[in-house]
């Protein structure tokens, strides 16, 4: 049971029994129950996610349409929504119970993000506290991981801000420009970042930058480097941050490194081989984000639904002509869909499974289906759409960033060309 304040600390209870029945499942009397004993656990793991799910969303019943309208007016950011949802255990699932966290998987975490996505606010404020932990778990070193992932999951430290973009290589990672310069215990970063965002509301950021030049390695993915940045230390002395004004309230600046001194031991795994350290946060950061845009889209299908139900024109409901009614039932049959390719991936992610192809597929149908729900939703708003206190305008500004970032369509659909379907390299 999720205990009485709403918090996963039940959940993690429940998992240490569940360890003690994966080991008793070993012994050779309870072989013969094996598949019982499955069919169990897996009734037991979706009653677990529902008790998630349902508790989510009276936390974020809490914060209703209007906070997030409000967040989006001024450009602020929603402090207290986040302080409650990482105390509350749910932002910080995928922390490993020995350093405080759930010890949850992706498909929790990807349970928790779609609900917040589908109660009206803006997932995008915080979702990176969830997966750029994985670089420091999966490639930090012993003194690292106790140093940071402790006070990630307590809420003392936030780390939701990652810096890879910039503005002259965009897509182009391995082309970045911005240097990280040895200097005895040291590194000096010279460079620029774009689109980074939540960077003014997290203490810690992972840095990528070229520690070795691209003509002096053998495959350009070689000579990067991964750093932990104290961001509050270095703001002034070697980083100035600029916020971007831009469409959505996503709190995303340009980074200006002006020989930004950066201690060693903050490099994050090995000199040389950072790309690998950001690239393997990539799959749990594509599958929760489509989990976010599943619950966008389940969000405008049931405004849409509501709507055409209530609003009477010609005499009857909007929703009883076909004309109507048709294009929100497709948007559903989309939405339903894509959930299916996202809770694969989550499952693969969680088994130990390579997943990239899964990962990429459910960001792409995911981020695809909400913003045809979206679209759908305007139009079933009629004129009404376009009043900011339907909400509904604000959602379709933010579901539509899906289909660019971390990664556009089209570098999606050439992974999949290349990877899965083995046709020729075009770049
Ligand atoms: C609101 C917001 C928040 C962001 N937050 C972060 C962040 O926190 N950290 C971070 O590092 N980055 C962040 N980004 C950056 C984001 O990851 C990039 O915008 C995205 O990866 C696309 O890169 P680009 O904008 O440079 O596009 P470009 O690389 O310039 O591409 C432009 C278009 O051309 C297409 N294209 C390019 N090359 C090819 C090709 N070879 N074949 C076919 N099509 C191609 C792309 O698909 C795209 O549609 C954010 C962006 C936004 C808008």
């Amino acid at each position: 049971m999720l205990a009485a304040d709403g918090s996963v600390g039940g959940l993690i209870a429940r998992r240490g029994r569940r360890a003690k029945l994966v080991q008793a499942r070993e012994s050779p009397w309870r072989m013969q129950y094996r598949s019982a004993w499955f069919r169990g656990s897996v009734m037991s793991k979706e009653s677990e996610l529902a008790e998630i799910r349902h508790a989510v969303r009276q936390l974020c019943a809490q914060y209703g349409e209007d906070y997030w309208l409000e967040l989006d007016r001024s450009n602020d950011y929603p402090t207290e929504f986040v302080k409650e949802l990482t105390t509350s255990g749910f932002l910080t699932v995928l922390i490993p119970e020995e350093y405080g966290g759930a010890g949850l998987g992706v498909l929790e975490a990807a349970a928790v993000m779609e609900e917040v996505c589908r109660s009206g606010a803006h997932a995008g404020a915080c979702h990176a506290q969830m997966y750029v932990m994985g670089s420091v778990l999966r490639h930090g070193n012993d003194e690292q991981k106790l140093k940071y992932l402790p006070k990630i999951a307590s809420g003392e430290l936030r780390l939701q801000s990652f810096g890879v973009t910039e503005p002259t290589t965009g897509t182009d990672t391995t082309s970045l420009k911005t240097t990280a310069r040895r200097d005895g215990d040291s590194y000096v970063v010279n460079g620029q970042k774009v689109w980074i965002s939540r960077i003014q509301h997290s203490d810690l950021m992972v840095l990528l930058a070229r520690t070795t030049p691209k003509e002096e390695v053998a495959k350009k993915t070689e000579g990067l480097s991964a750093f932990i940045v104290d961001v509050k230390a270095a703001e002034g002395n070697g980083l100035t941050i600029r916020p971007i004004e831009s469409m959505i309230n996503h709190h995303s600046c340009e980074l200006f490194f002006d020989d930004l001194v950066i201690p060693r031991e903050n490099l994050l795994g090995e000199e040389g081989k950072g790309f690998k350290v950001i690239l393997d946060g990539m799959n749990a950061e594509r599958i929760l984000i489509a989990a976010e845009c599943i619950g966008d889209g389940r969000y405008f299908i049931d405004k849409a639904c509501d709507y055409a139900r209530e609003r009477m024109v010609f005499n009857r409901p909007i929703g009883q002509n076909q004309g109507v009614q048709f294009p929100i039932a497709r948007c559903y049959a989309d939405v339903e869909a894509a959930s299916l390719m996202v809770d694969k991936a989550a499952r693969m992610f969680d088994a130990g499974q390579p997943c990239g192809a899964e990962a990429n597929m459910a960001k792409m149908l995911a981020s695809e289906s909400s913003w045809r729900a979206g679209d759908v939703c305007m139009q079933t708003h009629g004129g009404f759409a376009f009043a900011k206190e339907y909400h509904i305008e604000r959602k379709f500004r933010e579901t539509r960033l899906y289909q660019i970032a971390p990664i556009s369509t089209n570098l999606i659909l050439s992974f999949i060309g290349e990877h899965v379907l083995d046709l020729p390299r075009s770049f």
